[in-house]
């Protein structure tokens, strides 16, 4: 299934993109997508309401506002440097363990919605990234269990101000949380619809030019190993997001001059099957 949520900011409300291409209002089904619906038997109970109502519930008008996939987590986790090609590119070494930040959940936004340079700063980067939802609690779990513990996957933009991440001392987080910098969705996709998570193509574009663009297989730690080397260190709640790292191609790294985002420019970003973002960067007022 693909799971979204529509209406304004803060009072969205859960749909259904079906087969047939119908986007539908499920609030009669009674949930919101949060961390009871994903822990508990939610998604099959969901499944077999539609069964049943798919055909009469009402459509979400295209022009409705898509906000973030599910309700604001516990936490929001992200996986640094883990892509073999990024690496490579960084002339940086392919790091021995999982390299972990936060980000704030209070981050969170749709899919479409602007994304919004915080007063200042001045080194504002894309990040298309693979996110993972955690589907039920995952404590101390190993790498063959893990995937049960997955409920799907969604398209992250982590959006980072690389002076606050990497010139103002102490944790990435500080870089990585500002309101506006996560968007997520525009769907979350079921695991059972995403086969082989670790083989699906990404890319970003920045004002109509591709600048991402690589797959998932270049993946340095997989979905599984995530999961399960994060479960030794916390607990994994449903709704948890884990973003899984990003490929070469962010502001950044562009040579000879790096280039950071502006008020004005626009990002579309996808990844093969989990849909696509498109945001507007507005400067804050
Ligand atoms: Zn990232």
């Amino acid at each position: 299934m693909k799971l979204f949520r529509f209406g304004p900011s803060g009072s969205e409300k859960p749909g259904v993109l079906l087969a047939d291409g119908r986007l539908i209002d499920v609030s009669a089904f009674g949930a919101d997508y949060d961390e009871a619906f994903l822990g508990g038997d939610g998604v099959e109970r969901l499944r077999a309401w539609l069964s049943e109502h798919a055909a009469t519930a009402p459509e979400v008008a295209a022009t409705e506002r898509l906000g973030p996939c599910i309700a604001r987590p516990s936490k929001i986790l992200c996986a640094g440097l883990n892509y073999r090609d990024h690496a490579a590119e960084s002339g940086m070494a392919i790091p021995a363990e999982p390299i972990l930040f936060s980000k704030a959940t209070s981050a969170l936004v749709g899919p479409f919605d602007d994304v919004v340079i915080p007063r200042g700063a001045t080194k504002t980067d894309w990040e298309v990234e693979l996110a993972i939802i955690i589907g039920a609690r995952a404590s101390g779990v190993t790498e063959a269990e893990a995937l049960n513990h997955v409920a799907g996957y969604a398209v992250m933009n982590d959006v980072s101000e690389r002076a606050w991440q990497l010139e103002r001392g102490g944790q990435w987080l500080k870089g990585k949380s500002a309101d506006t910098f996560a968007p997520l969705g525009p769907y979350l996709v079921t695991r059972d619809e995403v086969p082989d998570p670790e083989d699906l193509n990404l890319w970003l574009s920045l004002n109509g030019q591709r600048v991402q663009d690589s797959s998932t297989a270049q993946m340095i730690f997989g979905v599984a190993h995530l999961v399960s080397y994060i479960s030794q260190f916390m607990t994994l709640l449903p709704g948890d997001v884990i973003s899984t790292g990003t490929p070469p191609g962010v502001g950044m790294g562009i040579k000879p001059e790096p280039i950071y985002l502006q008020a004005g420019d626009v990002m579309e970003l996808e990844v093969a099957g989990l849909g696509r973002q498109r945001q507007l960067v507005k400067a804050a007022e």
